[in-house]
């Protein structure tokens, strides 16, 4: 037999048994976002290289060890996405849709990162993403935080996940604490791992963000940015946390939260979780009013975030257990050729009469105790029973699968009542 080839390592299928929860998380970001205004927008998964170097920064994780990039057959660099903020910016400059006008937008889709693959931690791995552009803030920054509480909220999630934000202060004070933090650093370079040491020069604030455990103690006890935030920074802060009291949204003061990512200035948010181990983020974002005109559009304010959906369905197989997959309402058994064409054009006419109405004819023929064992195994609710006989008759025989009701005979033009019923009380 030939060798069977798999699936590349970090890259996961998602199964039909797995599917319903991946769209129950897409349904209910579909209705949060339209909630507040936001449009779809879509970009390609592949982009130039250059575009990620230029906003994400040369000196992160993604872009010093995570990114998947190739030539192609032009000799241009090419890089599959670890991200899409950089082509949600690349696309709306590119379009003209940041022209004096404001944008909320969002997208979903796969992200590529060569990281270890773990839990939660995956080479492909899928992200929600939500950005407004034109604003700036801090009215928009609440907004996307009211969002994003709504929707972990709508998927049952709340009381499992906690808000954590930080002000990153305007440019000019990052390099102003900049020397602060390498100063204390410096004190305790003996604590410092291999990367800490090499961004202490290139990229110091990164080390805030280290997982590294040996460093946790260090890190808590550096000098805080938001103790030397700018007057500007420090108002929209403290605003921003007041329109968060207002709502009700409770969240902790993060000092050491900086993100991986260069493009962020003043508010940083993550939504964390103790349910899941190391990889506790599930949705993380911030400001990041320099990025526009760092990949050369004009000054434009943006702020946003991004949801990771792997880690909200494994949080959601956490806390409420499985799902279930994905059921059908309705199984259709047919005997007999002459009931295979009158079942057929039977199921044609229930799926005009009910657009939603899920219905799985029986193919492929068989005995009428395998036919049942099929249906069983579908999930529905009912069985539709086709022989010679009811042919004849001009009736179906109508089997509840999971009540204890009696089978009835029906005449076709009581069946619709009777499919109502089934599909008003699932
Ligand atoms: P982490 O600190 O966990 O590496 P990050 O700061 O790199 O996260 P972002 O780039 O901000 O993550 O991405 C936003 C969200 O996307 C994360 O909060 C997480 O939910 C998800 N995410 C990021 N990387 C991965 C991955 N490799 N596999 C699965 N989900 C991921
Ligand atoms: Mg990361």
């Amino acid at each position: 037999m030939a060798k069977k080839i798999q699936s590349i390592r970090g890259m996961n299928d998602l199964l039909p048994a797995q599917s319903s929860d991946w769209q129950y998380i897409e349904n209910h970001l579909r209705q949060v976002v339209a909630a507040y205004g936001y449009n779809e927008i879509r970009m390609p998964i592949v982009e130039m290289t250059e575009l990620f170097k230029r906003s994400i920064g040369e000196v992160t994780d993604i872009v010093e060890k995570e990114m998947y990039t190739f030539e192609d057959r032009n000799g241009d660099s090419l890089t599959l996405r670890p991200e899409g903020t950089a082509s949600c910016v690349r696309a709306a400059m590119q379009h003209g849709l940041l022209y004096n006008q404001t944008q909320r937008l969002w997208y979903m889709g796969p992200m590529f990162r060569h990281e270890r693959p773990q839990r939660g931690r995956y080479r492909q791995f899928h992200q929600i993403g939500v950005e407004a552009f034109g604003f700036d803030g801090p009215d928009v920054d609440a907004e996307l935080i009211f969002m994003s509480a709504r929707f972990l909220n709508r998927l049952g999630l709340s009381e499992h996940v906690t808000l954590q934000i930080n002000s990153l202060g305007s440019r000019e004070t990052r390099v102003a604490y900049r020397e602060i933090l390498v100063a204390y650093l410096n004190e305790h370079r003996e604590q410092l791992d291999e990367d800490s040491l090499r961004r202490l020069e290139s990229n110091p604030l990164r080390i805030l963000d280290s997982k590294n455990p040996k460093m946790q103690g260090m890190i808590q006890t550096a000098p805080k940015l938001v103790e030397h935030l700018d007057e500007a920074s420090k108002l929209h802060f403290d605003t921003l946390c007041a329109a968060l009291d207002s709502a009700g949204i409770k969240y902790q003061i993060n000092p050491c939260l900086v993100r991986g990512l260069d493009y962020y200035a003043k508010t940083v948010f993550e939504w964390v979780t103790d349910k899941l181990g190391a990889q506790g983020t599930i949705c993380a974002g911030g400001r990041f009013d320099g990025l526009v005109e760092q990949l050369g559009g004009r000054p434009t304010p943006a702020c946003g975030f991004a949801a990771g959906i792997e880690r909200l369905v494994e949080l959601l197989k956490e806390v409420s257990g499985e799902r279930g997959g994905n059921k059908v309402d309705v199984y259709l058994l047919m005997a007999g050729e002459k009931a295979e064409s009158a079942g057929m054009a039977l199921a044609e006419s229930l799926r005009d009469q009910f657009p939603t109405l899920r219905l799985i004819a029986n193919c492929g023929g068989g005995s009428f105790k395998a036919q049942m064992k099929r249906a069983d195994k579908s999930g529905a609710s009912i069985a539709l029973i086709l022989g010679a006989d009811e042919v004849e008759r001009g009736v179906v025989t109508l089997k509840y699968l999971r009540l204890e009701k009696e089978q009835q005979q029906v005449k076709a033009e009581a069946l619709p009542a009777l499919i109502d019923d089934v599909l008003k009380t699932k």
